[in-house]
């Protein structure tokens, strides 16, 4: 039986593991893709207190390192069921085994808001892409779309300004959610252009993106659309023990604690106003001693 099993290895769940371990709980953390979470897309990190310019990918290494460091144990692999026993324990399925957890501290973060379009799964990887440091490379000297807005989309299109030929961000908006120094050092980039107000209709391409077709017939002729539209909780493995708003995030109280005693929500999940690498730290500290406290 394990004290506290967190649900995530991003910023609040790899926070809320150093925690807990530096209180003596012994903790799983299980991560179903790669710890450090969504901040290793990031090129580089400008508003973490005390770490200026360090790049998303040696931020994970690193919350990973200090949380195995202080004892946190690792476990790659995906949780698929979170079952509350009579006892108040939890039986938490993964796809390499079960674990009996005391507490859990669900922090799966947000995963990308689809575009929408048809064939736009089966394209992924062929052309479709939600992270552009991770496939840019991939279409070095080829002509590509982002689609989106806000600060992702801006950030993106400058990082494959870098990589490809051009680079066109198409908006469903005339006004962009980007904040100002950013869209601007996008509008003084040679190849990159912006098309608004557009939306994408279509993918062009059986089994590899050739273009998109736009809402008035355009055809632009690219070979990968970068699709940067924001992202989405995931917090069906805790709907019934947890309530969620109305857009998908768990509600939990002051102390992360959601409606199930010993079932905390920590990060982006979490219904609040401001995701972020700080705040998702705070919630994974807040929701870890809250976890301890509990335990007594
Ligand atoms: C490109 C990019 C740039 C960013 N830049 C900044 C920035 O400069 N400054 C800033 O403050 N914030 C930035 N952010 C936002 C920041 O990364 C997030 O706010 C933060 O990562 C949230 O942490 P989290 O732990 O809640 O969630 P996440 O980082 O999303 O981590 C959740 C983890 O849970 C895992 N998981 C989900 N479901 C399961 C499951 N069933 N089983 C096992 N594991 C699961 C996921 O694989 C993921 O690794 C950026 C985000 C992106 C995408």
């Amino acid at each position: 039986m394990t004290d506290i099993l967190i649900l995530g290895g991003g910023p609040a769940g790899l926070t809320a593991g150093l925690y807990a371990a530096r209180a003596g709980k012994s903790v799983v953390v299980c991560e179903k893709e790669g710890f450090g979470g969504q901040i290793t897309q990031a090129h580089q990190v400008d508003n973490l207190p005390g770490l200026p310019g360090i790049s998303g990918i040696e931020l994970g290494d690193k919350l990973c390192a200090q949380a195995m460091d202080a004892g946190v144990e690792t476990s790659f692999c995906e949780v698929v069921g979170i079952h509350w026993n009579e006892d108040g324990t939890f039986y938490v399925e993964t796809d390499d085994g079960p674990i009996n957890a005391r507490a859990v501290i669900f922090a799966g973060g947000a995963k990308p808001r689809m575009l929408g379009v048809d064939r736009e799964e089966a394209l992924i990887g062929n052309g479709v892409s939600y992270c552009a440091l991770c496939d840019g490379a991939f279409f070095r000297d080829r002509d590509v779309a982002v689609i989106g807005g806000g600060n992702t989309a801006f950030s993106d299109a400058l990082v494959l300004a870098g990589i490809c030929r051009s680079v066109t961000i198409i908006h469903r908006r005339d006004s962009f959610r980007a904040e100002e120094t950013v869209v601007q050092a996008v509008k003084n980039t040679p190849n990159i252009r912006l098309m608004t107000p557009y939306t994408v209709k279509e993918l062009v391409g059986a089994d590899q993106v050739e273009g998109v077709i736009l809402n008035d017939g355009t055809k632009l002729d690219v070979q990968a659309v970068f699709v940067a539209l924001g992202r989405v909780p995931d917090c069906s493995l805790i709907e019934p023990l947890a309530d969620l708003d109305e857009a998908g995030y768990a509600i939990s109280g002051e102390d992360c604690m959601t409606k199930t005693p010993g079932l905390y929500v920590a990060g982006d999940c979490r219904a609040k106003t401001i995701r972020q690498l700080t705040t998702a730290m705070a919630d994974g500290t807040v929701a870890a001693m809250a976890a301890c406290e509990w335990l007594k």
